[in-house]
């Protein structure tokens, strides 16, 4: 009876795989497991008595824009932040996606671009990778010309491959696609090179960041947009009132207050990824594929098995069900003990799935 009601989008969609996994070492979400510094945690929870939680938020998030400026060189009034970045790109399909429209989104991709899109009715044409997982930024713009579509999707560094476009190619896809092209850069930071600055000079262009993996604040759920003027202004239509709750927007703008740790950290992290990397290209089996993000895809014989047996260790990956990803497990690069710990129980479950 109800099932007559609902559309058929929503009757073809799927739940998003997360479910909480009890473990002891959690790999799998590309979070920061250093965590935010505890000065920082002990001057957010100082203000907490006083906190007016019986007011709503401020709908626009003035502050924290403000903050956002100053940490990416925007202006204020081309930003928005969302809950999470997440629910930017359900603004930005919400706008530009309609039923039957074409999206292009290099394949293997973060799987809510095509999962909002599909919500809407529009259709997802993949870009296929070389085998080491590099997109071609020639096809892309090929794809979007012989489709006529109306966003290109780059993510960089991509997830879950960690390839990266170098700043040439985007300009190219900006330039030639005629196409809003969305640049997801969730994983900047850990990269370093950002096509923000650019929105001023192309009106196609939005760029998506969030402050949940190298800022440490997953469990705020903010992501912030920066576009040109004319396409801010289509996505403040869509935009739900108080989208973001004033906690979140308090604490960030703390946290970018006092980013200089941040700046210093990352410098760490990359030592410490490029560690990383080097441990598991010395197991036998496994195809290590070089990453930009705070993550790295690895590929071996009966992944699904390896898998399973980490999680007995009590050590959760990211798995994938098939198709460009088969065989083919993602984890997150964490301190370095408990990378250590990863790269030495994943050669022991190795030498266990196919001795
Ligand atoms: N984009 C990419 C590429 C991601 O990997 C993620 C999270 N895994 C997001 C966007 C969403 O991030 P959030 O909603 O936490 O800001």
């Amino acid at each position: 009876m109800i099932e007559k009601f609902v559309r058929k989008e929503v009757i073809k969609a799927k739940c998003y795989p997360e479910e909480m996994l009890p473990c002891t070492l959690k790999m799998d979400a590309n979070e920061n497991e250093w965590g935010l510094p505890l000065d920082i945690r002990a001057l957010i929870a100082k203000d907490m008595t006083d906190y007016p939680f019986h007011r709503y938020p401020d709908s626009d998030s003035t502050m924290l824009r403000e903050r956002l400026s100053a940490y990416t060189g925007v202006p204020a009034e081309n930003l928005m932040v969302g809950n999470g970045s997440d629910e930017l790109i359900h603004y930005v399909v919400s706008t530009f996606v309609g039923a039957t429209d074409r999206v292009v989104i290099p394949a293997p991709a973060f799987s809510m671009y095509s999962f909002f899109v599909n919500l809407a009715g529009g259709v997802v044409i993949d870009v296929k990778p070389d085998e080491s997982f590099r997109i071609d930024a020639e096809k892309v713009v090929e794809a979007a010309a012989a489709e006529n579509a109306n966003v290109v999707f780059i993510c960089n560094p991509n997830n879950p491959t960690g390839s990266v476009l170098s700043l040439k190619e985007i300009k190219m896809v900006i330039e030639k696609s005629q196409a809003i092209v969305l640049v997801d850069e969730a994983y900047y930071e850990f990269y370093g090179q950002t096509v923000i600055d650019w929105i001023d000079r192309y009106p196609n262009l939005i760029v998506i960041r969030t402050l949940s993996k190298a800022v440490a604040l997953a469990g705020l759920r903010i992501g912030f947009l920066a576009a040109g003027g004319c396409i801010m202004k289509y996505l403040s239509r869509v935009k739900v009132p108080y989208n973001v709750n004033s906690f979140s927007q308090y604490a960030a703008c703390r946290v970018l207050e006092n980013r200089e740790s941040l700046d210093g950290w990352i410098d760490t992290f990359k030592m410490v990824r490029d560690d990383f990397i080097n441990s598991l290209r010395h197991i036998e089996g496994v195809t290590v594929f070089p990453s930009q993000g705070n993550f790295v895809l690895l590929k071996m014989k009966h992944a699904q098995i390896v898998w399973d047996r980490l999680m007995e260790k009590g050590i959760l990956t990211r798995k994938f069900g098939g198709g460009l990803l088969e065989d083919c497990i993602r984890v997150t690069v964490c301190p370095p003990q408990q990378n250590q710990t990863f790269a030495a129980e994943l050669k022991k479950c190795i030498g266990e799935a196919y001795p």
